[in-house]
């Protein structure tokens, strides 16, 4: 289950992730996990498709309000785009998730030294550049602009990658026939909206192949919520004013609940004596507690001042001890609000470190090779714990800090070194692995 603020679907979001990896970002997907179908079904799907859009979808979206001619000239012409991911075909099982994805199988791919080098460099201008806009997003926001432009950079390579999708056609395909056909359908009615109210033209529509919109690449639905009039036009243009770009993404992040002045975290080492399953946003404690378990800060440098005695702090071992620690505070989990992924909210608070030159290179600790997984093997090892008790949060082949200190706790009640994360080892420990 998606949570309601969830911006992309996680299958989604991890294709654009991975797409995101490879330079420029959001190039075309390749069309990994593309329905494979003859020209006569295509067709026949292609019928089904129109017959079901401007039926009853059309009669939903013309009784919430949205103007007849709005909905011809945005859906029309439209076509269905079978080669999306994450589609399933009438009268066939859903297509089992194999692929390898940067989330599970090397969180190394995700910081790529070589490309987090470019992006601060990048950075440390546009912040120069920038530097009177960005205090003033801070002041009204309450968020440093060097999260603000690690977003930005994450997104769409501060503006300058290519979206060029048409959004229209991306989200009624999914509304049709993707895994989450509620959620497209409710995405789809808002840009709708979007056009109807006259702020955006219908050529401005452009997307990834998630259907995320303009440079800070948000879901329609986010459009309308969180999107910002910063250079005072009267329109929030998300695709071609930076003010505009910088705020809707600051105001995201203020509005989940962003705190003015808090250091999103820290790599720390973490002794073999603290095991890794207390990490997770419901286990926070304060920094002294931490502290006392013996958790210093790499380099020995002093932790941040702005996390008070009350503050509650976080442990966060996203490749359980197969990689760095860290020690987080609430704002880290806003950033995950963003995209719902631990490796996304670490890398922007890493590059947003690195653009203000807080901190210079990697990360201390490597991030050690796991051993290939599949989502499959993943979701294995899920059902596994689960049978026995654990909560994993939902079996989706996502190794989430619920599944790392489930796999955790089930190896400290064996007796084993708890390491927190899935990896071929533990598939063949599991029965039915
Ligand atoms: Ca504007």
């Amino acid at each position: 289950m998606i949570p309601p603020r969830r911006r992309h679907p996680p299958l989604l979001a991890a294709l654009v992730m991975a797409l995101a990896l490879a330079a420029p970002p959001l190039a075309p997907a390749p069309p990994a996990l593309a329905l494979k179908v003859s020209k006569e079904r295509e067709a026949r799907l292609e019928a089904d498709f129109r017959r079901w859009l401007h039926g009853p979808f059309r009669r939903r979206a013309l009784k919430e309000g949205i103007p007849e001619k709005v909905f011809d000239a945005a859906l029309g012409h439209v076509k269905p785009i079978l080669k999306l991911p994450d589609l399933v075909l009438p009268g066939t099982a859903p297509i089992p998730p194999r692929q390898r994805q940067a989330e599970f199988s090397s969180p190394a791919h995700y910081f790529d030294e070589r490309s987090l080098r470019i992006h601060a460099e990048r950075g440390r201008r546009l912040h120069r550049q920038h530097a009177r806009l960005l205090r003033r997003l801070e002041r009204r926001f309450g968020v440093p602009g060097d999260i603000v432009l690690a977003i930005w950079a994450r997104e769409s390579n501060y503006g300058r990658a290519s979206i060029r999708h048409d959004a229209f056609a991306i989200l009624a395909t999914q509304a049709w026939l993707g895994r989450r056909k509620k959620l497209f359908r409710r995405e789809l009615l808002a840009a709708l909206r979007m056009v109807a109210s006259g702020e955006v033209p219908l050529r401005r529509m452009k997307g990834s192949w998630a259907g995320a919109l303009g440079q800070p690449q948000m879901m329609p639905s986010d459009y309308l919520r969180y999107a910002v009039d910063f250079d005072g036009d009267g329109r929030r243009d998300i695709w071609r004013s930076v003010p505009d770009v910088l705020a809707s993404i600051a105001n995201h992040l203020a509005r989940h609940g962003w705190r003015r002045g808090v250091h999103w975290g820290v790599e720390v080492r973490l002794p073999e004596s603290v095991p890794c399953h207390l990490e997770g946003p419901d286990q926070g404690r304060p920094l002294a507690e931490w502290r006392r378990m013996g958790i210093v800060r790499v380099g020995h440098q002093p932790f941040p001042k702005s996390w008070r005695k009350r503050t509650r702090i976080f442990l966060l071992t996203p490749a359980g001890r197969y990689g760095p620690a860290f020690l987080v505070s609430r704002n880290f989990h806003v950033v995950k609000e963003y995209n719902t992924s631990d490796l996304y909210a670490l890398f922007i608070g890493h590059l947003a470190d690195r653009i203000a030159g807080r901190v210079w290179g990697p990360f201390e600790t490597p991030w050690r090779d796991t051993g290939p997984m599949t989502r499959a093997d993943v979701a294995r090892i899920q059902r596994e714990l689960e049978k026995r008790g654990h909560d994993v949060g939902g079996v989706d082949g996502l190794p989430g800090f619920r599944t790392r200190r489930a796999i955790g706790r089930w190896q400290q009640a064996r007796k084993m070194f708890p390491t927190c994360f899935p990896t071929p080892r533990l598939k063949r420990r599991l029965p039915g692995g």
